[in-house]
């Protein structure tokens, strides 16, 4: 389950995302992924067969292990972007992915919408989960994907100012709310040929946690990051985000 807010905010997303970016639009503006209006995030590069994986909202005890499991065995390194406030309750998890290479971004540390946050909580939101991170890890974050997607000029400086890039992403499905995975990758599958059609890598979004309700069931999200996988792996790259970078 997520929340009603969380549910509102990607409602609106996908009216966006089927009306295309209207006039006035300005809050759908600093949500809607591909929108760069409030500054430059990273989001794919045009290097044709270049697929990265990213996973949000994790660490999740029950998912992110099987998760990792379906990534070790097919050798493919991912992007994963934590909560700080599981990564403090879950520390051997967060090591158990820094020790298989994947890379770690931040995620804020209980996901607040980010439109709506003042400064002082965006900051102590990236700062408070940069720290947990780099303590667990030992490794220096450079990554920050916002909740929902929501920038604004005020996330982009704030970001900056601790030594962070804004992620955003062009690959992305309901995989939250959808209970089938083959109807994940296939919409997934959709989106990386049309990126391809146009010469750019993909930045898939799936979700291995739930920052509502950590007991959310995302056994379709896993199975669809490995139907992708199978699917890719001898045609396309999967590389982790600071790949381009
Ligand atoms: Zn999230």
């Amino acid at each position: 389950m997520i929340s009603p807010v969380a549910t509102g905010i990607y409602a609106g997303l996908g009216a966006v995302a089927g009306a295309g970016l209207a006039v006035g639009a300005y809050s759908y503006a600093s949500l809607w992924p591909g929108s760069q209006i409030f500054g430059k995030a990273l989001t794919a590069p045009k290097r044709l067969g270049e697929l990265a994986l990213t996973f949000d909202d994790g660490p999740n005890a029950e998912w992110t292990p099987r998760l990792l499991d379906v990534l070790a065995k097919h050798e493919v390194r991912a992007t994963f972007f934590l909560l700080g406030s599981h990564a403090e309750t879950q520390p051997e998890l967060v090591r158990r992915i820094a020790a298989a290479e994947h890379l770690i971004g931040n995620h804020s540390w209980d996901h607040p919408n980010m439109a709506r946050s003042g400064a002082g909580v965006i900051r102590e939101e990236l700062q408070r989960t940069q720290k947990v991170l780099e303590q667990i890890t030992g490794t220096r974050v450079k990554f920050f994907r916002p909740p929902y997607g929501a920038r604004r000029p005020v996330v982009f400086r704030i970001a900056r100012e601790l030594g962070l890039k804004v992620v955003t992403s062009n690959a992305m499905t309901s995989d939250w709310s959808e209970p089938s995975a083959e109807r994940i990758a296939e919409r997934l599958a959709k989106k990386i040929e049309r990126l391809r059609k146009r010469g750019q890598a993909a930045n898939i979004v799936l979700h291995d946690g739930g920052h509502g309700d950590p007991s959310a069931n995302r056994a379709p999200s896993v199975a669809a990051a490995e139907a992708i996988i199978q699917k890719y792996k001898s045609t396309r790259r999967f590389v982790t985000l600071d790949a381009w970078s």
